[in-house]
This record gives structure tokens, C-alpha cells and sequence, in this order.
């Protein structure tokens, strides 16, 4: 069978057996890709270094008959998030990506946008800053997977929210004005929804230049992850750690 091959995000991997490595790739080409690199720990030459998290690879790989992992044959770095320093603010935002497209997206199903929006962010994530690119990408993963709600207006009785107070809930999707909130909601400020509304009509890299500390946009963050954790239905283990940071 004719290799395939396709840029790709390596998302994970795991020791399996031996020296071999169960890895999973978020392909152009297809999407989510699981599959076995043989005798990875010892072939330097055909995986040298291209198999760390959220490399940006070319991947080479075939599909065996009846079997559901693909056997991954080779891959070349295009770049590494290990060219530049690694901080554990960094790493921590690295594995909340990798954690974020591993969950959401669906094995074999490809997504052109989901790719661009990954190695835009990824290339934002080469300096230090951290909350910028994590609040653009949780955002727009939100949007592309369908489940952002709309932020104008109250899902209950329909007011405008622009120019007042918003309000949201864990267990209810969508934004409230605060006559229908219940309780134990949490507010998402004006500031925050002006910043979505820019990010949704902007590239990452506008962004670049502005001062980003982990206050601005906390609680567009803290909803929007609230939103993701909803539809997967369980928490995300990278989610606490950032909380914590
Ligand atoms: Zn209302």
C-alpha cells in the first residue's frame, strides 16, 4: 500500500512494547491519526526528535487491513516548540493545546481550519506570552466545534445584551442579562466580550504586540472552558494546571 503523507501536529504519544511508540497526530490530510512508530526509540534516523508534543511534522504513514492503528513510517520535523525555550508556563500551554485538539476532534475527520488555527496559535506560542494565544485559540475551538453561543443577546428573553451586564452559568449554555441569571452564576465582563468580538474577526498574530497579563480575559477563559468541558463531559487535566499557574 502507497505511503501517505501529510503535515502534522504530533498531539501525543506512548510507550507501547519494547521500543516502540503509540503516537497520535492531528493530520492535514485526515485529522486525528493514531498510530505505532516502531522501533521509535531506537531510530533516531527516521524519528530523531520529531515525536516530542506538538511538533509540526511531515508525516509518513499507511493504513494495514483491519488493523485501526496506522503504521507510521517516518516523519520529518518542519519545527519544533524545543527550538526555543521551554518555561513551564509554556509547556503547560503546549499541553493545553495538545489536550484541547485530542479531545475534540474526531479520529479521521479532517479540518483545514482546526490545522491553520493550531499553527497559528503554535507560532504565537514561541515567545514567553502565554494567555493571549490560549484565549484566541480556546475561543475560536469553541466556534469551529460549534458550541459558542451568541453573546448580543440573553437566551432567555432575548435583550440585547450590549451595553449591560452578562451573566453565565456552568450547567446552561448561552449568555443571560441579569434579570433571568440564577444562582451561583458567574459574570462575563463587556471588556471580555469586546475582546471575543475582536478575535473573532482578527488574526492571532494582531494580537502579538499587546501587553497580556493572565487577568485580561480571565473570564472569557474560565466560560469558554466551562462551554468545552460541557460537550466533552469531564474536566480537562491541563485546565486545573493553567488555573493554577
Ligand atoms: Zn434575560
Amino acid at each position: 500500500m502507497a505511503l501517505k503523507e501529510s503535515e502534522a501536529i504530533v498531539l501525543r504519544t506512548y510507550p507501547l512494547r519494547e521500543s516502540d511508540l503509540l503516537v497520535t497526530l492531528f493530520t492535514r490530510l485526515e485529522g486525528k491519526v493514531k498510530g505505532v512508530a516502531r522501533a521509535a526509540m531506537k531510530s533516531r534516523r527516521r524519528f530523531g526528535g520529531a515525536l516530542e508534543p506538538l511538533t509540526y511534522v511531515r508525516a509518513f504513514y499507511d493504513d494495514r487491513e483491519r488493523q485501526e492503528l496506522a503504521r507510521l513510517d517516518s516523519c520529518e520535523v518542519i519545527e519544533s516548540p524545543m527550538a526555543t525555550e521551554v518555561s513551564y508556563a509554556r509547556a503547560t500551554a503546549l499541553a493545553h493545546i495538545a489536550e484541547l485538539l485530542d479531545e475534540l476532534m474526531p479520529d479521521r475527520e479532517a479540518s483545514d481550519a482546526v490545522f491553520r488555527l493550531s499553527l497559528a496559535v503554535l507560532q504565537e506560542l514561541r515567545g514567553q506570552a502565554v494567555w493571549m494565544p490560549l484565549t484566541y485559540f480556546e475561543l475560536w475551538m469553541t466556534r469551529l466545534m460549534g458550541f459558542l453561543p451568541e453573546f448580543s443577546e440573553c437566551v432567555i428573553c432575548g435583550r440585547a445584551l450590549d451595553g449591560s451586564r452578562a451573566f453565565y452559568h456552568a450547567l446552561a449554555d448561552g449568555l443571560v442579562c441579569a434579570d433571568d441569571k440564577r444562582i451561583a452564576s458567574s459574570e462575563l465582563s463587556p471588556e471580555s466580550r469586546k475582546i471575543a468580538a475582536q478575535m473573532l474577526r482578527s488574526r492571532v498574530s494582531e494580537f502579538a504586540e499587546i501587553d497580556w497579563p493572565k487577568a485580561v480575559g480571565k473570564d472569557l477563559r474560565k466560560f469558554l472552558l466551562q462551554v468545552l468541558e460541557r460537550h466533552l463531559e469531564k474536566k480537562l487535566v491541563t485546565a486545573r494546571m493553567l488555573e493554577k499557574m
